[in-house]
């Protein structure tokens, strides 16, 4: 294996990655495998492919290449939007009054607004490519399943996303982008499905969440001819696509001499954390160099910090594979009031590997002070940040001005993974004093956290 990898070399002409890189490569620990919940055993190559697209199954179980060429067309779709801009944050610096440099990597810049059309668009390819007729998804606050529809209509696919009720019924704007792209939502829990069914009968009126969500759409997608469910964020293929928002920092930072000191990504399931230190974590892994790595994530839905490294069920319905992961448990919900997205229950098997081995480091925050981060940049950088991308805004500003105390110049960089637009509710709430802060008690994640699966680890 190459020591020191020029990740220069994978760039084309306009400083685009040719390749994805996969970090697992460089791991010592590699990330505990997918169980499967009926046999205790690892999942394997056929046993996914029932449930997600044959290609991408392949990334997914691969612990040991290191570089995956992209394909051409995701290229060419790339480059509608990419090599998105690092930008330093100059106004911001200066409104700090900090001796840190601050660098954004902006993932905003395209329809959807946010990262996860890298990875939607590279799953839709390998779903056509595969000859399917369509895919199934869930969503919550409608980022992913924004992205996948722009994704399948790029390459001609049926979309069918289960949409968590309390968001189809509160984010109307977000649906009907969706569905502006060929893309049918359906409310979830629904009555297409049998869990759905038996959801809907034991929680009479329940607003559904993204673990019931995932359910439905897995269910939809086994029991359709030509149908593969895809997911937006966790799996260790998604990470992989993401990477390309790591590469490109990497690329930008070393065209102009500049070596980050501390890496911030806000975390929900870990996707755009997980791409963006990518090459810097290779590095670190390969003793080549060194970084602060912060995940941020809500008080509200604190995977990392306050919960259990575990196998957990992916979904409600326990039908997905069992995961590795620092865990809330499969039950779990964050309260009604929280508005900040990252509300996912468990964090990617990649994160939560580097993170209990002591590689990365995990902080929350409140949502008020997310929100009062998320203003301060907007008044000054002029970008509208979404609230999940605000958590890493917080931090790094938490960062700068500790450098203002002591003096110290470091250089920080943080991802911008989208923009607020449709976010505006969360924002009135807070403009208007009505949003609260909520820490949940010892006692309420000890009743999720009891109903982890009971897992021999062999
Ligand atoms: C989905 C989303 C996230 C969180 O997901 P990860 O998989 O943890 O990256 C963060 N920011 C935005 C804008 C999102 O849409």
């Amino acid at each position: 294996m190459p020591n020191n990898i020029p990740y220069k070399t994978y760039l084309d002409e306009s400083e685009m990655p040719l390749k994805w890189y996969n970090l697992r490569a460089d791991m010592k620990n590699k990330p505990a495998p997918l169980l499967n919940p009926g046999t205790g055993e690892p999942m394997k190559a056929e046993e996914l492919e029932g449930v997600f697209c044959k290609d991408l199954v392949e990334q997914e179980l691969d612990n040991d290449t290191q570089f995956f060429e992209i394909p051409d067309e995701i290229k060419e779709f790339y480059k509608m939007y990419r090599p998105s801009p690092l930008v330093r944050a100059y106004f911001l610096e200066k409104k700090l009054g900090t001796p840190a440099k601050i660098y954004y990597k902006f993932e905003g810049n395209n329809t959807s607004g946010s990262h996860k059309l890298n990875s939607s668009i590279a799953q839709a390819y390998y779903a056509k490519k595969q000859g399917l007729k369509g895919v199934t998804t869930e969503t919550g606050a409608g980022q992913w399943g924004t992205a996948l529809s722009m994704a399948c209509s790029y390459f001609d696919l049926d979309c069918k996303v289960y949409m968590v009720k309390v968001s189809y019924e509160q984010k109307p704007f977000r649906r009907e982008v969706m569905r502006t792209y060929g893309a049918s939502v359906t409310p979830s829990p629904s009555m297409n499905t049998e869990i759905g069914k038996k959801i809907n009968a034991e929680h009479p009126g329940t607003t559904g969440s993204l673990g019931c969500a995932i359910s439905e759409a897995v269910e939809d997608a086994v029991t359709h001819e030509g149908y593969r469910y895809v997911l937006g964020s966790v799996l260790n293929q998604v990470l992989l696509h993401q990477s390309i928002i790591g590469l490109e920092t990497k690329a930008a930072l070393d065209k102009i001499g500049e070596k980050a000191d501390i890496i911030i990504g806000c975390a929900g399931g870990g996707s755009n954390l997980g791409g963006l230190i990518a090459p810097f974590m290779g590095e670190k892994l390969r003793g080549e160099n060194d970084y602060q790595i912060i995940a941020v994530e809500p008080q509200s839905c604190p995977s990392f910090t306050r919960g259990r490294y575990a196998y957990d069920f992916c979904d409600t319905g326990a039908i997905c594979p069992l995961a590795k992961m620092y865990t809330l448990g499969s039950d779990f919900i964050p309260a009604p009031n929280h508005a900040g997205g990252l509300r996912y229950h468990g964090m990617s098997s990649i994160l939560s590997q580097l993170y209990d081995d002591g590689l990365m480091e995990a902080r929350t925050a409140a949502q008020t002070e997310v929100f009062e981060a998320a203003e301060e940049f907007a008044r000054v950088e002029g970008i509208l940040p979404a609230p999940e991308s605000s958590h890493a805004i917080k931090v790094a500003i938490d960062e700068a001005l500790k450098c203002k105390e002591t003096g110290e110049e470091k250089t920080i960089v943080f991802g911008l993974t989208g923009t607020g637009y449709f976010d505006l509710v969360a924002y009135e709430k807070f403009h208007d004093g009505k949003m609260e802060d909520y820490i949940p008690t010892d006692e309420e994640l000890e009743e999720s956290l009891a109903k982890l699966p009971k897992v021999e680890e062999k």
